[in-house]
């Protein structure tokens, strides 16, 4: 590959926008994590998330509604017909027309999955179950069989029956979970997450969740006043990774990343590649789990 292919495929894969040719709900993203195309259902347009990450790196794009908008059942049909539509446009090579999909390499030209993710929490928003069921079915309709269904979330609500029952059609439907864990430590995630969730829950949720069925873990480090997490948050970090596999759940990678665009605060900045790779290589050979790094890249 030229450099000049290396920067336009990098322009791909940092190319995050919620909308898409005038829509609202869904856009396609280049995911490295994936492998290909990923289609993002964003259930967040108004920028409502439970959590408030020192990293955030939605807060400051524009949203693409108003705070106070309500995402109700009416805009499931509207969700629909613009999956359906994207889905058909990466079938049909349409998508790859349009910049920057048009420098995506042959080989990333499929679609891996259709993910719940986007502005905020997914599974806050009151049209998460339904619309599983509705995804499940559209998928089923249009595409391969090998798409999965990701669920990008944060873990505080996973312990909702409502959620519970989302997650049991998931899973019958090729579905994954990617669970947010940045910290080892309450102090930590208190700092990073801002969340008024305890930590100790968030902790069971992703458990009990990965007692049921594989999961990943999505964790980001970054330098926080110009300091990375030090040697005893990323020991409690292992150990907490250790809790969790010494007590059945079942975790399938720790994705592991760092800013790849502009954080909420102006206090946060990305780790260099070698201080995320000693961290993963640290974690890699204290745990049973899988370590993937992703280094520049926040999908
Ligand atoms: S959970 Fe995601 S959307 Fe919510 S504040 Fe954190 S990074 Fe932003």
């Amino acid at each position: 590959m030229t450099e000049q292919n290396d920067d336009n495929l990098s322009c791909a894969h940092k190319s995050h926008p919620r909308t898409f040719l005038g829509s609202t709900f869904v856009y396609p993203v280049l995911s490295r994590r994936s492998g290909g195309i990923s289609i993002g259902i964003n259930l967040s347009p108004n920028r409502i998330c439970n959590f408030n990450c020192v990293y955030c790196q939605v807060k400051n794009q524009p949203a693409t509604m108003p705070s106070d908008s309500k995402i109700d059942q009416q805009v499931i049909e509207q969700i629909e017909n613009e999956l359906i539509t994207l889905i058909k446009m990466v079938y049909k090579g349409e998508l790859f027309e349009h910049a920057p999909f048009d420098t995506v390499p042959q080989e990333l030209r499929r679609l891996c999955d259709i993910s719940f993710s986007g502005d905020g929490e997914p599974t806050s928003s009151e049209i998460f179950d339904t619309l599983c069921t509705r995804v499940a079915n559209i998928k089923k309709q249009y595409a391969r069989d090998e798409v999965k269904i990701v669920l990008i979330t944060n873990s505080t609500l996973l312990h909702k029956p409502k959620v519970q029952e989302a997650l049991a059609v998931l899973d019958l439907n090729n579905g994954e979970i990617w669970a947010k864990l940045d910290a080892g430590t309450e102090k930590y995630y208190a700092t990073v997450n801002r969340s008024g969730v305890a930590f100790e829950k968030i902790l069971d949720n992703i458990l009990r969740a990965a007692q049921k069925r594989p999961i990943k873990i999505q964790t980001l480090f970054m330098n926080i006043m110009g300091s990375a997490p030090d040697q005893q948050e990323i020991a409690a970090y292992i150990d907490r990774l250790n809790f969790l596999t010494d007590n059945g759940a079942h975790i399938k990678a720790v994705q592991m990343h760092t800013v790849a665009r502009q954080p909420a605060e102006s206090f946060i900045s990305p780790l260099t590649n070698a201080q995320l790779e000693a961290i993963a290589q640290q974690v890699q050979s204290q745990t049973k789990i899988n370590i993937e790094t992703f280094f520049g890249s926040s999908n």
